[in-house]
Parts: C-alpha cells; sequence; structure tokens
C-alpha cells in the first residue's frame, strides 16, 4: 500500500509523477544516457506542468493547486511533496530528474535567504528561452577542486568594489548546468580568515563579464544531466545581489539547513533507482526460469528478492520521516543524512543484485539495470559523501557540534 494513501495531495502527486516517468522519461532516458544531452524537449513540458523549478512556491503551486501557509508554526507539505515527486522521478532517470529539478539546488538558498528583490531578479533571469530557444535554467556553484565537502576551505573569493560592488574570482567544479545555466547562485569567501562564517551566496547572471562556464564532464550515471566547470574571472557584482543580508539567515550555516531539507529527497532519488531496478527483477522472477525450472522456484533469488523489498521500504519510509519532521519544523540533521546515505547505500546494494540475478544480460551497455547501477554510485558522492553523512550521524549520537 503506498504511505501516502491517506492523504490525497501527496498520492495525487505521486501518481501523476509516475505516470509522467513512465510515458515521458522511460522511453527517452536510454538515449540521453548514451549522447550525455540533456533533455530540453522534455524540460519545456515539465516547466509547463511546474516541475522544473521545485523548490520555488509558484512551481508547486502550479504542480499540486496549493501553497504552504506561510505562518512558520504552522505544518508545511513541501518536504513531503518533495520526496514523494523524487522517488517517481528518479524511477523513470535519475539523470533526467535531475535535469528537471537542477535548477532548484540554486532556487533554494534564492527561496530561503533572498528577500523580494533578489527572488524578483532570480526569476527575471529565469524566464523566457536563452540564446538556444532551449528553457533557461539555474545553477549552484558551491564545490571547488579539492574543496567539495571542506567548505570551510573555499578558495573562491568576493572582495569589495567600492561601497556597492563585489569582486568575485575562483573556480568552480561539478556544477550541475554549470554550462547552460543564465543564472548562477554563487558561493565565495568574503573574509579571508572567517571560515565557514565568511562564506556567502550572491546571485550572478550569465552574460556578466567575467562568468566563463568551463569544461563539460564526463560521468559514470546520471549523464542526462549536464555537470561543469565555472570561472569567475575577476566577475563585477552589485552587492544587491548577495544573499542573507541583513536578515537572520545568513551565509553557510544556512546552506546546511538547506541541505538538511534536500537530503531525503536525495534519499527518495536514491530509493526510486532501487525500487526501478528490483521492479524489473521482481518481473524477470515472476515468468522467468534458471535452469529449467521457475526462477521463483529458487530459494537464493527468492531470499534476495525479499531483502530487496525490505531496503527499499526501509529507505523509503526514512526519507518520509526526515520530510515530516522538516514539514513540522523539528529539527532533522541526523534523520536526513540518515534518509539520504541509506538510500545511496540501498541503490547501490539492490542494483548490483539485480546486476548479479540476470547475469550477464545485464553487462550489456544499454541495459536498463546496466544504467540503474551506474545512476547509483553518484548517489554516495554528491549532497555530501556517504562518510560525510556518517560524520554527521555519528557527531548527532554522540553530542558532538550539534549543527
Ligand atoms: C553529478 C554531480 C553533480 C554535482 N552537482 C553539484 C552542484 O550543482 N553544485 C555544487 O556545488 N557541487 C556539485 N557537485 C559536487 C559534490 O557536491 C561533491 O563532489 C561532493 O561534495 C564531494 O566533494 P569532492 O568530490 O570534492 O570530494 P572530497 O570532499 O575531496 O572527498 C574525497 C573523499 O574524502 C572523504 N572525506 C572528505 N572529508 C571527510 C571527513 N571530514 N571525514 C571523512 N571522510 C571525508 C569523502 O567522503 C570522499 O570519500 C556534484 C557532484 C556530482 C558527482
Amino acid at each position: 500500500m503506498d504511505i501516502f494513501h491517506d492523504n490525497p495531495l501527496f498520492s495525487g502527486v505521486r501518481q501523476m509523477l509516475g505516470a509522467f516517468a513512465k510515458q515521458q522519461m522511460r522511453p527517452i532516458a536510454m538515449k540521453h544516457d548514451t549522447e550525455e544531452s540533456m533533455p530540453w524537449d522534455l524540460m519545456r513540458s515539465a516547466q509547463a506542468l511546474g516541475m522544473t523549478q521545485s523548490a520555488m512556491q509558484d512551481g508547486r503551486k502550479k504542480l499540486t493547486g496549493v501553497e504552504d501557509d506561510p505562518d512558520p508554526k504552522k505544518p508545511r507539505t513541501m518536504a513531503r511533496l518533495g520526496v514523494a515527486a523524487s522517488e517517481e522521478l528518479a524511477w523513470g532517470c535519475a539523470g533526467i530528474a535531475l535535469a528537471l529539478g537542477g535548477s532548484g539546488l540554486a532556487a533554494s538558498p534564492v527561496s530561503r535567504m533572498g528577500n523580494d528583490e533578489q527572488k524578483a531578479e532570480f526569476k527575471k533571469l529565469l524566464s523566457g528561452n536563452d540564446e538556444h530557444g532551449r528553457i533557461r535554467v539555474a545553477a549552484m556553484a558551491l564545490s571547488e577542486p579539492g574543496t567539495g565537502s571542506d567548505i570551510s576551505g573555499l578558495k573562491t573569493s568576493a572582495r569589495r568594489d567600492g561601497d556597492h560592488h563585489w569582486i568575485i574570482r575562483g573556480s568552480k567544479q561539478w556544477i550541475t548546468n554549470g554550462q547552460s545555466a543564465s543564472v548562477f547562485v554563487v558561493w565565495a569567501q568574503t573574509e579571508p580568515d572567517a571560515g565557514r562564517a565568511g562564506v556567502r551566496g550572491f546571485i550572478v547572471g550569465r552574460g556578466t563579464p567575467g562568468l566563463v562556464p568551463g569544461k563539460k564532464e564526463t560521468k559514470l550515471g546520471i549523464r542526462a544531466s549536464e555537470t561543469a566547470q565555472v570561472h569567475f574571472e575577476d566577475v563585477r557584482v552589485h552587492g544587491d545581489m548577495m544573499l542573507g543580508v541583513g536578515g537572520e539567515s545568513a551565509g553557510l550555516a544556512d546552506t546546511k539547513k538547506m541541505l538538511d531539507s534536500t537530503r531525503p529527497m536525495v534519499g527518495a532519488q536514491a530509493t526510486g533507482i532501487a525500487r526501478a531496478a528490483y521492479e524489473f527483477l521482481l518481473d524477470r522472477v515472476r515468468g522467468g526460469s534458471l535452469h529449467g525450472t521457475p526462477m521463483a522456484s529458487h530459494q537464493h533469488i527468492m531470499f534476495e528478492l525479499a531483502d530487496m523489498a525490505m531496503e527499499i521500504h526501509a529507505a523509503r519510509l526514512m526519507a518520509h520521516k526526515a520530510a515530516w519532521m522538516a514539514d513540522h519544523h523539528i529539527e532533522n540533521v541526523m534523520e536526513s543524512s540518515m534518509a539520504k546515505a541509506y538510500g545511496a547505500r540501498v541503490a547501490q546494494a539492490v542494483t548490483n543484485r539485480a546486476m548479479v540475478l540476470l547475469g550477464e544480460e545485464a553487462l550489456e551497455p544499454g541495459h536498463p539495470v546496466e544504467k540503474w547501477y551506474r545512476d547509483a554510485k553518484i548517489y554516495d558522492i554528491f549532497e555530501g559523501t556517504g562518510q560525510i553523512q556518517r560524520r554527521i550521524i555519528a557527531k548527532q549520537l554522540t553530542g558532538q557540534n550539534p549543527t
């Protein structure tokens, strides 16, 4: 039974996106994986449904017809909707799902830390088509060569230029939508000795002099999503575009809170990949034979299936619990990390076992399980590696550094 069955909003979104994933994503998934190309046509249709700016309130409203109550004491639906949607879309194709939702990585800090003027500017830079006639996308540029997990060591700097401007200098790596984005949220160190406390985000439009998109990376998995370097060669930005100024929420501390709300979704994406591989295998076991006897009569296969189903179920519940806590304004640092780390582990374990049980057919390039196996690996790396999640969980368990 669908764990969202008693809530028409969540189950409705799940059903709608499940159908979208099956009818629109699955048929083109392998082509974009092979070509390492973004699904621009599908992104346009998805945008019309409100699916490409999922972290922005208007996107959610378009998709679901509802808006969260701005009263911070009232429960929200945002995190649970994100989890329900993420599993379905990643079931369709994790790479395409990231292409559809990648702009949300940048929209999220703007939504959380931006003032009205910054939100309006971000929205303006994302509206209409780009010079290739494609929908506009955004990128969140935090990671750097040698500085992925350890954000306090950011080398990209922002130094003051007069009273109103900043000059940003540095290079970013592994940036989703890094080559195609029309707008960037770039994180830079504003006070050389301040560590994390000095890191700030800036909204920068594509045409700004000195902003140079770099090399596109070739990846093992989620190849329908573009990942690239971006260089900031003395990019001059108005101070009005610095996020979090004058408010309580500023800088990296708030970025960490943002990750607490996105990690359950990343865990749910990994669960979607695991479910795809499990369902493929289940279908085969129901109708297939091994050495002349039904696959379902082989105990080792049945035990593997049972383990996969249990692990997927547990991963889904973990993501849902972490999202439920976020929606109810309950601190979920540990639960978010658990959902992300466990989802990633399950995706890798399930796709690996499906490969083994299917045998050599699954080794052929273009086989769906081979693709899901490749897609799963990345979930142990981005949005905080598996080790980083375990570090957070262990620190929470032992009462160290509670944030
Ligand atoms: C497909 C893809 C898309 C991405 N998109 C974006 C994006 O849009 N924007 C963005 O800013 N970044 C993005 N990233 C970057 C991603 O967030 C980083 O790759 C990730 O944070 C890991 O950083 P790193 O690769 O530099 O590894 P490192 O931080 O160098 O880590 C290397 C190894 O050391 C381990 N390690 C590091 N520190 C510790 C520690 N303290 N304790 C224990 N182990 C540790 C890690 O777990 C890992 O095993 C993306 C990455 C990928 C693969």
